[in-house]
Order: structure tokens, then C-alpha cells, then sequence
């Protein structure tokens, strides 16, 4: 998706504090942060929302999903975290490419 600022940030066009990143992830830093500690998890893949996930999606969302733990204690959520996923625009979805934030404060 061209217009697509997460896409963007995924391809490098636009700036993003990176903290981490494979071949089918990315997870950057929240520019307004709500938490101490605010990340957002993204597949490189453009879906529009999690409503949007196909059945051939699921082996990304369980690789992105058993990756937050690990993303949240590299970033000193070492006693715990939330996460949220906002989906359409009656769920507060404003970026409409799959986004899991990461909020917490660091122990
Ligand atoms: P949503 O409401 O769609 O779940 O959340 C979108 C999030 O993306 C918001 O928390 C917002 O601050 C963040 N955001 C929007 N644009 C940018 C951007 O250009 N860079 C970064 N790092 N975060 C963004
Ligand atoms: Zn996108």
C-alpha cells in the first residue's frame, strides 16, 4: 500500500526507532507515546486491521504474537506489560495497517 505510513516505516522511507526487526516483523516505538515504555508491533505483510486476517495469515500472527514477550522484556517490561490491538474505527484503529501496541513501565 503506497500510502500506507506504516509500509513506509517498514520500508525504511520514513524514520522509525527500530528495536526490533526479521523478515516478517517490525516493532518501533509509538512518536506519542501513552506508556513509559510504547512499541508497535507490525507485520512487514500489509493487512488492513486484524479483521482483515486471512486463514493463510496465521502462521505470521502466531510467529508476531510469540515474539512480543520477548520484545517486551528486551525493553525492561520485566514484570509484565499489556497489549492492545485496535481494529476498525468504532475499536480507535487510526493507522489502518495491523499494529499490536506494547505498553508498559519498566520495572
Ligand atoms: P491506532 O489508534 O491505529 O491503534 O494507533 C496508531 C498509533 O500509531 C498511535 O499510537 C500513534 O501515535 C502511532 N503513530 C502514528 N503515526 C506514527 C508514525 O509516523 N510513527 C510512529 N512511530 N508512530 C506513529
Ligand atoms: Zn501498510
Amino acid at each position: 500500500m503506497s500510502d500506507c505510513i506504516f509500509c513506509k516505516i517498514a520500508d525504511k522511507q520514513i524514520p522509525a526507532a527500530v528495536v526490533y526487526e526479521d523478515g516478517d516483523m517490525l516493532c518501533f516505538k509509538d512518536i506519542q507515546p501513552a506508556a513509559p515504555v510504547h512499541l508497535l508491533l507490525i507485520p512487514k505483510k500489509h493487512i488492513d486491521s486484524l479483521a482483515h486476517v486471512q486463514a493463510e495469515d496465521g502462521g505470521l500472527m502466531a510467529k508476531m504474537m510469540l515474539k512480543v514477550p520477548e520484545i517486551a522484556e528486551a525493553n525492561g517490561l520485566t514484570h509484565g506489560f499489556k497489549t492492545q490491538i485496535n481494529t476498525g474505527k468504532g475499536g480507535g484503529q487510526e493507522v489502518f495497517h495491523l499494529h499490536i501496541h506494547i505498553l508498559g513501565r519498566p520495572a
